[in-house]
């Protein structure tokens, strides 16, 4: 069942005049209509029971011969996930599993089943596969426990949204097409556009950080990004959504603060909105009190004392990352202050040490959710970062001139809405957690 409370607070001249969970919670004899699809009918011959589903719960209906119409008995006999609205009195009595039934006095039938539905909804013992699911997204989806993931990732990214606009930050929309790579990456996808060359983009990372060139210097986002990378994982799509925040006048340090408290804030209102949905996913979701902060450095020798095979200058393994959880004994943690090499040429580095920069991650669950930097807002220093990898600053002018009008510090990072929401909805595969995934091997629905 929900556990929105103001599901039925807006009714456009509807079919229905209750969503199933409001009129269970009815008096003994409370005239309803209520519409959606039949998850269940038995015939019994004397007497007919089914069980409506919408998208609140669902009530089981009884028909019995005799003290119901025959033509509305007949009507009501219709193959599974027909759709239906049912006008009728609510009785409260042992018989009906939720202790409330409904006798209908009036059945329309409102959208036909043809053919055959590709699976069974209410087999709970026979799930198709993942990919068969996918297929058929439109019928996985009626199952309850399919839209509790849904429902929580709309709260994870409400939650996100709440907690900035709080504290000052402002909304914006960057572009998704791209003349040039913002990271110089090879991995993206290329789309005609007219008569020139153009992709889609892989990260809106230039443009929060314009928005801060631009005076604006507290903005968060949420957008679609577009990754072509060829790997098969289960926890990457081709197409991910990101939830961004980048602040002028801020360092790493600023801006992890600000990750902490929306993670915290993020937890905690999907642990407080969402039991009924968490429940149905037998998840549980812990809420921190605080996100602890380790270097890279320190986490290396952590690995190294625990017999790990890892050298200063290696990436961490999602084994690594795993494992350091354990070894630290929190679920959420910041790795901080990593090898330069190993971050995008344009993350600060370290005043110390220009081996080290300002990066970090946000490791939950086993897995990164989150990457983000104080980014370096010096356009000589960029250009010699580049050179320093053996690019040509030349082919980064398109980023570089960004930063010559004067350019505050700034840092900022991003969460992967599809990654939080799987490790709190304790799944195995980040597919599950957007409702039409692409992939290497997935183009539709
Ligand atoms: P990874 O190393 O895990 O492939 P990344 O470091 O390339 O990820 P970033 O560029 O740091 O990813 O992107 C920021 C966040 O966006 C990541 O921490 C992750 O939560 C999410 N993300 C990145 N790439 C993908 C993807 N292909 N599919 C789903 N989410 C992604
Ligand atoms: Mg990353």
């Amino acid at each position: 069942m929900r556990s929105d409370q103001n599901i039925s607070n807006v009714h456009y001249r509807p079919m229905r005049s209750h969503y199933i969970s409001d009129a269970v919670k009815l008096e003994e004899g409370a005239e309803v209509t209520v519409a959606g699809w039949l998850h269940e009918i038995r015939d019994i011959k004397k007497i007919v029971f089914a069980v409506l589903r919408d998208r609140s719960g669902m009530m089981q209906i009884t028909a019995k011969r005799g003290a119901v119409a025959d033509e509305i008995v007949d009507l009501l006999i219709q193959p599974k996930e027909t759709v239906v609205s049912v006008t009728g009195k609510i009785v409260k009595g042992k018989g009906a599993k939720a202790g409330v039934e409904l006798i209908p006095s009036k059945v329309e039938v409102l959208g036909k089943v043809y053919g055959k539905v590709p699976f069974d909804v209410a087999d709970k013992e026979k799930i198709p596969e993942l990919d068969v699911r996918l297929d058929n997204r439109h019928i996985d989806l009626r199952r309850p426990e399919i839209q509790a993931i849904f429902r929580v990732r709309g709260t994870v990214q409400q939650a996100f949204r709440e907690y900035l606009l709080g504290k000052g930050f402002e909304e914006i929309v960057p572009t998704a097409i791209v003349g040039a790579a913002t990271e110089g990456g090879a991995e993206l996808f290329p789309i005609v556009y007219f008569e020139k060359e153009a992709f889609l983009a892989q990260s809106p990372q230039l443009y929060k950080q314009m928005a801060v060139m631009g005076g604006m210097d507290k903005i968060f986002m949420q957008c679609l990004v577009y990754r072509a990378e060829p790997h098969a994982t289960t926890a990457h799509l081709n197409e991910a959504y990101q939830m961004d925040i980048e602040m002028g006048f801020a360092d790493d340090n600023d801006v992890m603060d600000v990750e902490e408290a929306v993670l915290i804030h993020i937890l905690k209102s999907v642990a407080e909105k969402r039991k009924p949905e968490l429940e149905m996913l037998k998840s549980v979701v812990n809420v921190p009190t605080t996100v602890p902060r380790f270097t890279y450095s320190q986490l290396i020798e952590k690995l190294q004392a625990n017999g790990e095979k890892i050298e200063w200058g290696d990436d961490f393994s999602r084994a690594h990352e795993k494992l350091m959880g354990e070894l630290i004994g929190s679920e959420a943690y910041f790795i901080t202050k990593w090898p330069t090499k190993l971050r995008a040429f344009y993350s600060m580095p370290s005043k110390e040490n220009v081996e080290i920069c300002n990066a970090f991650d946000l490791i939950y669950r086993g897995l990164e959710i989150s990457s983000g930097a104080q980014r370096i807002h010096d356009p000589e220093l960029l250009a010699q970062q580049i050179r320093n990898r053996g690019l040509d600053p030349e082919n980064f002018e398109f980023y570089i001139r960004a930063f010559k009008s004067g350019a505050p510090p700034h840092a900022g990072w991003s969460i992967g809405a599809e990654r939080i929401t799987m490790k709190i909805c304790s799944l195995d595969n980040i597919r599950e957690t957007t409702l039409f995934p692409r992939d290497r091997m997935r183009l539709s629905p």
